[in-house]
């Protein structure tokens, strides 16, 4: 939107675009139509406009938002394309630190805005949308082909998980010559981007027509495959010259409290990958969980948490809540989170704006039922104070007891580590925190020829970090295999060819 009667075309100077536009992104579409389809729900945003959002970049001398992105992506240059409508040149440059922009463009939380220069005094630059737009206009354009290899090294790698790390570390290992064959285990390839975050803030063809084109490259998909139970990780380990892991965290933490064992109580993920898999017309195994009619209490008010409570009201629940241990965050700024940090603020997600209630500083004591199944949770509320060394300490309000009518009760509280059948098997150190223990820039394990990167190396966290690891990972693996690698790696601080070679 114009700060100023700017009707005609001219352009303002580049350094004064943010002087001219407001930050503007696309709508939603209204919330009582969008909460009756899985589909994603931006309304259109033309080129003009999205030409405008690039104008606000000041191209500023030090890119914060650059290194606030976990791939660095050269944001300042892409915006700059965007702002002439150079949509081929963006790409290129936006796909040379990110292989799959149109993933991030819609779920990555972006911490690149939160560090942009233009947000000490202004809205930032809308930097996540111009990705998704680039990265959208690359295959509406038919500019997004297969890349193939030129040459053919002769090493073979296996990708164990096709999460957006491994699908990150096979596309590059893939484009430097080795051949690359990926394990999954699900009925279909791309880990939580395909089972777990949900259809309306990640369309399902959006991950497939990717993965066709990794296909198109000669990455070989095995799926329905077990690694460790399907087929043994010994003799992976033999045919292959090397073996990345990167089966994401998938042990979800649980609330061993009084009345656990009722029925109606589960994880998220128990919850949340069966809807993707009836968006798919994918069978669903075991026992169907739905929430429609039901008065749903989602524990956690984290992603997971925002992403069960939008797909609970998506299947007609009665009523859903969702409830936080942690203290309410601050609204709008916190003090303690200055710039160019990740602002710690309250949040709310789209799936929040679309119906049932948040409460926070709320402690779960037990889970409550009749004839086996869970009625009710009881629950007291919480007071946060700092002790003399300003760690928060959680004290029940006397009084405040208070007990919540439940027939669904979805625990989202987090992901402890990766399944550990695996790296057992193959006879891998893990970490003090239960994670396969391989250091961040190295990624090699305690047995040579042997890599994990994303969230089964460094806990739950994010897509793009996942995609950060699965590209470093694979450098540490060409350079490994080859004792050099041309692929790009400009934040490795990891080893060099020599150390590889003597390790
Ligand atoms: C519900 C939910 C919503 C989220 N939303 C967001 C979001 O909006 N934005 C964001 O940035 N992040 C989000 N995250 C986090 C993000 O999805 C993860 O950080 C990221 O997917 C991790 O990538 P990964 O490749 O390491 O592992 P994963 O994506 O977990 O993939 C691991 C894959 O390995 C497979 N596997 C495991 N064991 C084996 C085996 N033995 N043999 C063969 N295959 C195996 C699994 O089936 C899986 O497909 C969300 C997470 C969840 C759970
Ligand atoms: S990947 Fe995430 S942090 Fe990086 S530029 Fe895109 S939205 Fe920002």
């Amino acid at each position: 939107m114009p700060k100023s009667n700017n009707n005609n075309n001219h352009f303002p100077p580049k350094e004064k675009g943010f002087m001219v536009f407001e930050r503007d992104t696309p709508h939603y579409k209204d919330k009582g139509e969008r909460v009756r389809h899985y589909d994603e729900f931006l309304t259109d945003f033309d080129d003009r406009k999205m030409a405008e959002q690039g104008y606000r970049c000041m191209n500023c001398g030090v890119p914060f938002c650059q290194s606030g992105c976990p791939l660095g992506n050269i944001i300042p240059d892409f915006n700059d394309f965007v702002k002439d409508s150079k949509w081929e040149e963006a790409l290129e440059r936006l796909h040379s630190t990110n292989n799959f922009p149109e993933f991030t463009g819609r779920v990555c939380p972006a911490p690149c805005e939160a560090s942009c220069v233009l947000g000490i005094i202004e809205p930032p630059v809308t930097i996540k949308l111009i990705e998704r737009s680039i990265a959208d206009h690359g295959f509406d354009d038919d500019r997004i082909k297969p890349e193939p290899p030129q040459k053919k090294t002769g090493k073979k790698v296996a990708v164990i998980g096709s999460g957006p790390a491994g699908l990150a570390a096979a596309q590059q290992l893939c484009r430097a010559g080795h051949d690359v064959t990926v394990y999954e285990r699900a009925e279909e390839a791309g880990g939580l981007l395909m089972y777990g975050i949900p259809d309306f803030k990640l369309n399902k063809e959006i991950v497939r027509r990717r993965l066709r084109q990794m296909e198109a490259e000669g990455v070989t998909f095995k799926c329905n495959v077990e690694v460790g139970k399907t087929v043994d990780a010994n003799d992976l380990e033999k045919e292959y010259d090397a073996l990345l892991i990167t089966t994401g965290s998938t042990q979800g933490r649980d609330l061993p409290i009084p009345g656990r064992d009722l029925d109606g109580i589960h994880f998220a993920m128990e919850f949340l990958p069966q809807q993707n898999r009836r968006v798919s017309n994918h069978p669903i195994e075991g026992k169907e969980l739905l929430a429609t009619d039901k008065k749903v209490v989602i524990l956690g008010g984290g992603d997971t948490g925002s992403d069960c409570h939008g797909t609970s009201i998506r299947q007609g629940a009665k009523h859903v809540w969702s409830m936080e241990l942690m203290p309410k965050p601050p609204e709008g700024h916190n003090v303690n989170t200055p710039w160019p940090l990740w602002p710690v603020i309250l949040r709310t997600s789209s799936s929040h704006e679309e119906g049932g209630d948040r409460d926070w500083s709320v402690l779960t004591k037990e889970f409550v039922g009749e004839n086996g199944k869970v009625t009710g949770i009881k629950c007291v509320k919480l007071n946060w104070e700092a002790d003399a060394a300003g760690r928060m300490q959680m004290k029940e309000i006397p009084g405040s007891e208070f007990l919540l009518e439940a027939d669904l009760v979805l625990l989202a509280l987090g992901f402890l580590h990766p399944e550990h059948a695996l790296p057992n098997q193959l006879g891998l150190e893990l970490d003090p925190r239960g994670n396969i223990k391989a250091d961040y820039g190295k990624y090699t394990t305690s047995k040579k020829n042997i890599f994990a990167a994303g969230d089964a190396r460094r806990g739950q966290s994010l897509v793009v970090w996942a995609i950060h690891e699965g590209r470093e990972a694979a450098r540490t693996i060409d350079i490994a295999l080859m004792g050099h690698s041309d692929l790009p790696g400009a934040y490795t601080y990891g080893y060099d060819a020599v150390e590889l070679a003597a390790k």
